[in-house]
């Protein structure tokens, strides 16, 4: 469940959405090294567990077949298990997919939907998409919907168009109680595992952009609530500036995931 208190600043609510930094290892690391990787990540990040927790989350999305290895590894840490996709049916005839009581069943609570690797190079579509947004929602389990444009799109003056249409169709029919639990990820494909990252007013543009869109369509609180990372080529060099950022709410890592010190640094973005 999304944490998002509300603080009072001189008498005026503004929301205090809580940091999420989510690691994306994609189709690397074998069961073994990912629990090597996650031992040295909580050797780094542990002493400092109660101070971290009160303002940011962390998640890790294994390979579907490291899970239980990553499972057993966190076991009594504050740090999340993620899956990078989900199907939306509970079993059946869906070779190669995932139901969301599988993904349960090893304690997964977030799941990464749409990311542009599904979209581009297994042409999943928007509608595929946002049934797997759906189930995922309808499965207590907290989708992570990736939108982002192309270069040859971002160079056309088509960035916003883009992401906000992906945006539109992959939250099709939602209610705002449910939108309310979506995480976005922004994630411009130029900047995936390029090491060119957006800057942090080129990403707050368009992160602005999707939250008044969220706004329109679910109403300010749902809005105010919903996270937007950014994702892009991420690192302990860039995070902060990122983070300090209005819209940006953390950060979906590649790359820079997969050692503990790069990402220990990375959650440990600095807050402005
Ligand atoms: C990603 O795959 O979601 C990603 C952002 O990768 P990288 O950090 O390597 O660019």
């Amino acid at each position: 469940m999304i944490s998002s208190p509300l603080a009072l600043t001189a008498g005026v609510e503004t929301p205090m959405r809580k940091l999420l930094i989510a690691a994306n290892w994609k189709m690397n690391l074998t069961p073994a090294e990912g629990r090597a990787l996650l031992a040295a990540l909580r050797a780094n990040l542990d002493p400092d567990a109660a101070t971290l927790v009160r303002d940011r989350e962390v998640m890790v999305a294994p390979p579907f077949l490291a899970i239980p290895a990553a499972a057993q590894a966190l076991a009594g840490s504050s740090i999340a298990l993620g899956a990078q996709n989900v199907h939306f049916e509970p079993k059946g005839a869906f070779t190669g997919e995932i139901s969301p009581a599988m993904l349960k069943f090893f304690g997964i609570s977030y799941v990464i939907v749409g990311h542009s690797e599904r979209r581009h190079i297994f042409h999943e579509t928007d509608d595929l998409i946002a049934k797997r947004v759906a189930g995922a929602i309808a499965n207590r389990l907290t989708p992570i919907l990736c939108v982002g444009e192309t270069l040859e799109q971002r160079d056309g003056g088509h960035t916003l168009e883009t992401v906000l249409g992906q945006l539109e169709n992959g939250l099709t029919g939602m209610k705002p109680e449910d939108a309310s639990r979506v995480v976005v990820a922004y994630e411009p494909v130029w900047a995936i595992g390029t090491g060119r990252t957006a800057t942090p007013e080129q990403a707050q543009t368009v992160h602005g952009a999707i939250r008044e869109l969220l706004a329109d369509s679910f109403g300010h609180d749902a809005a105010n609530n919903i996270r937007i990372l950014y994702g892009g080529s991420v690192t302990p060099d860039n995070i902060d500036s990122l983070a300090a950022k209005p819209d940006i709410d953390g950060a979906l890592v590649g790359s820079a995931s997969l050692t503990a010190e790069s990402f220990a640094r990375i959650v440990r973005a600095k807050l402005s």
